[in-house]
């Protein structure tokens, strides 16, 4: 079944629910899904067709939702991009994917003439803003359309969003989600994650719709919950913060980074955030340290770890979890990813890909309706990604005898330093509860005597002064002598892409030039 029967079936459940709020601006289900089909008719009389991409170059806002679902109910395959990208990498996208389609908000209509030559495929322009000899203006399209569209009809391995990965280590690739990937990971977001949504839910979009709050509004549009989009691009926590109070928001996703400045805003003691019924988080691991502060302002947490590959659905760490006393193996479960998602399995494998037993630390490997077909004209990334019948995640952890998952790292972020692995996240851990640690990234640098050096790059919190002799003595007196870091850079900010992810490599890139480590 077509996933815009979510929205389908909702409308019908549920005319009158509110569905989007931006400000003064509100809509109902009836009002938003009769603007989804508008949207899909006047794609269909132009010519796009079931199978063709549409790729979304868009801010998060009400029309981004709708001409996401509107490419669902065309049976299309969606490509929603991750706007802060360089215009160069978003043609790149555009021109992997062979988008037909592309949308824009007006704000990057000045960029497209730029990057026209590259993306030859793409037939229609459609645009939120003021037209040019190529584009179509989004509001005008809709004018004149009929109210009603019928769901196309498509495979449950038709392609229904092509989900770039983040390209944290190299050239996106587009990993095929299918329809029934989508209904896959929205059955079991309320089988696992929220037993108890109801048509009473308001999520709050604070997350890019192209990435995590994008997958996240599925389930949300099949209870008819209402979209709540905040006015400006930039994440304001304390706008934010004053939304959930303002709108009653029952529930959001948010990336670790997020939930830090939710936690640093000076105004959180004074919003009322009891509407909160949920906060999902994932996309990055948080340091226990963080977690910890954060659970003591938001007591409804629940941790979800998944991939664009394996969208939102691999294990998750369930609200009851999410303790800040407890016994030693509570406290130690602060730092997993949690116990395997409903009719998800989840295995370790070593570099042959043979089996690895409890506490062995190895390569993560999942194995799920919810998994990827493949990644698009890829074939090769596809068969080292998928190999055996598995999907293999690049990250690195082992499994506890209780079946908590543990996260070490991304295999490329492991550092070797004298011959010994040693995992970033247990020196970030160690690191991060220095009270002048404000953030901090463990990298790999090289070394002539060990081959890699360790060296952590710390970001101080305002007012601290804290000295590399001293950061380096706090791990020494806390871990083995040989995980110590031998050096400590300080920066402002660490490096992070717009879906809150520490870009490692970029981090690690001014060290290793002319090396052959892959970064
Ligand atoms: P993406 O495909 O862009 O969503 O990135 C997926 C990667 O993000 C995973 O392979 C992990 O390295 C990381 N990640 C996602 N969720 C979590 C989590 N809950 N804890 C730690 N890392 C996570």
């Amino acid at each position: 079944m077509n996933i815009a029967s979510l929205l389908t079936q909702a409308t019908a459940a549920h005319p009158d629910n509110t569905a989007i709020v931006q400000g003064d601006y509100r809509l109902s289900y009836l009002k938003f899904e009769a603007r989804v089909n508008r949207l899909a008719n006047a794609l269909q009389q132009r010519g796009v067709r079931t199978h063709d991409h549409i790729a979304l170059w868009m801010t998060n806002g009400p029309q981004m939702l709708e001409a996401m679902f509107a490419a669902f109910k065309l049976g299309a395959g969606l490509v929603p991009i991750n706007f802060r990208l360089h215009p160069h990498e978003i043609a790149y996208i555009i021109e992997n994917s062979q988008a037909s389609t592309l949308f824009t908000t007006e704000e990057f209509d000045k960029s497209v003439p730029d990057i026209r030559d590259l993306i030859p495929d793409v037939q229609h322009f459609i645009t939120t803003g003021p037209t040019s000899k190529e584009s179509h203006n989004y509001e005008s399209l809709l004018e004149e359309e009929e109210e009603s569209f019928s769901d196309v009809d498509v495979h449950p391995d038709d392609v229904a969003w092509l989900f770039y990965t983040s390209g944290t280590t190299g050239r996106p690739k587009g990993a095929m989600l299918t329809h029934q990937n989508l209904w896959g990971m929205t059955d079991r977001f309320y089988l696992d994650i929220c037993p108890n949504f109801s048509d009473a839910e308001v999520v709050l979009h604070a997350a890019p719709l192209s990435h995590g709050s994008g997958l996240y509004a599925l389930p949300n549009i099949g209870k008819a919950a209402t979209h709540v989009f905040l006015e400006s691009t930039s994440f304001d926590p304390q706008i934010a913060l004053e939304t959930i109070a303002a709108q009653n928001v029952t529930n959001l996703f948010a990336a670790p980074a997020m939930i830090k400045r939710f936690v640093d805003c000076p105004t959180i003691d004074q919003t009322d955030t009891s509407s909160l019924q949920a906060l999902i988080w994932g996309g990055a691991p948080m340091l226990v340290e963080d977690l910890q502060q954060a659970i003591v302002k938001f007591p409804n947490m629940v941790q979800i770890y998944g991939l664009g590959e394996t969208p939102m659905t691999i294990t998750y760490l369930p609200s009851c979890d999410h303790v800040l006393e407890g016994s030693e193996q509570q406290i130690k479960r602060l730092g997993s990813a949690g116990i395997c998602r409903s009719e998800v399995e989840v295995a370790i494998v070593d570099d042959k890909d043979g089996f690895l037993a409890t506490g062995e630390k190895g390569e993560i490997v999942t194995r799920s309706e919810v998994m990827t077909k493949g990644y698009w004209r890829d074939p090769e990334a596809t068969a080292i990604t998928l190999r055996n019948g598995w999907l293999h995640t690049g990250d690195i952890g082992y499994f506890d005898e209780d079946g908590y998952l543990f996260l070490m790292d991304r295999s490329k972020d492991l550092i070797i330093s004298g011959g010994e692995n040693i995992y970033p996240r247990e020196i970030e851990e160690i690191l991060a509860q220095h009270p002048a640690v404000k953030e901090v990234a463990v990298i790999g640098v090289p070394n002539s005597d060990w081959g890699e050096a360790i060296k952590a790059v710390v970001a101080r919190n305002q007012g601290h002064q804290v000295t590399e002799d001293e950061l380096i003595g706090y791990c020494k007196s806390r871990l083995a002598s040989y995980k110590k870091p031998k050096s400590v850079d300080f920066v402002a900010a660490l490096p992070r892409n717009n879906y809150g992810k520490i870009l490692k490599r970029e981090l690690r890139a001014p060290y290793w030039q002319d090396r052959d480590r892959h970064i």
